[in-house]
């Protein structure tokens, strides 16, 4: 009877935790690589404008195509809820950058001598993977096989955010290592946010339409409002959308097989 007993707790408790475990350890994992990011920077005394952009081109383009994923994900399509939910992503952005006053703040100068500078660049950062955290936890909840592409995308996604990031960081004085700490802090969010959508979602399964909705508003309008530009602003047009647009494709022929 005790023997028992002890049994049904443990197959509870495997049951109940192994799938956020599964969860906490891919989007740890994910955030992990925006530490790869700092490679492109050792030996270099200052990151050059046009990695820059290049970083930003593809994060923007492997980040178009995680949303494509999560539209396409559901054969019924998305229900009108979804839609309103991506206006809420949207807005999530919009006043996150309006509550801390960066709306207009480019996000990827190597000349900035402003102390608040770096800070204001690590919590944009943090805001941002926030958003992505909720893409990662609504994929795992559709299977583990897509969960784990969605994963896979953002996770090299981070890295040329992590470029970006640690650049940036690294001109303002601090050391690569820190840097590196740094960029992968700067995902913590992202890991919660997917641990969290992940719990939620898989309590309340109603609550799908609309996590999946927020993903996407706030993936897209990131992607038109930073990514882009700030791509656009360090290199070439063509050289943007090419590297944008393969980096999409890539993701979006690779979502087919992952469903
Ligand atoms: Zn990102």
């Amino acid at each position: 009877m005790v023997f028992s007993t002890v049994m049904d707790l443990q197959s509870i408790d495997t049951n109940a935790f192994a799938p956020v475990l599964t969860v906490l350890g891919y989007a740890a994992i994910a955030a992990g690589f925006a530490s790869f990011g700092v490679l492109p920077l050792i030996g270099r005394r200052q990151g050059s404008s046009v990695l820059l952009g290049l970083a930003n081109s593809l994060a923007a383009g492997l980040m178009l195509g995680a949303a494509y994923a999560l539209m396409v994900v559901d054969p019924d399509g998305l229900p009108p809820v979804s839609a309103i939910a991506a206006m809420l992503g949207i807005m999530y952005v919009l006043f996150t950058h309006w509550a801390i006053g960066t709306t207009e703040l480019d996000l990827n100068r190597l000349d900035e001598t402003d102390p608040t500078y770096g800070y204001k660049v690590l919590l944009i950062n943090t805001l941002h993977g926030a958003a992505e955290g909720v893409a990662i936890g609504v994929a795992m909840i559709v299977s583990i096989p897509f969960g784990t592409f969605v994963v896979v995308a953002i996770a090299v996604h981070n890295i040329p955010e992590g470029t970006v990031l640690s650049a940036i960081l690294a001109s303002l004085g601090a050391r690569i290592r820190d840097a590196a700490a740094l960029a992968i802090a700067a995902n913590i969010g992202q890991v919660l946010l997917a641990v969290a959508t992940f719990a939620i979602v898989s309590a309340a399964p109603e609550v799908l339409p609309w996590a999946a909705g927020f993903a996407i508003g706030a993936l897209i309008y990131l992607v038109m409002a930073e990514l882009l530009p700030e791509g656009y602003r360090e290199v070439g047009h063509t050289s943007v959308a090419l590297v944008a647009i393969v980096a999409m494709g890539m993701v979006v022929v690779l979502t087919g097989l992952s469903l």
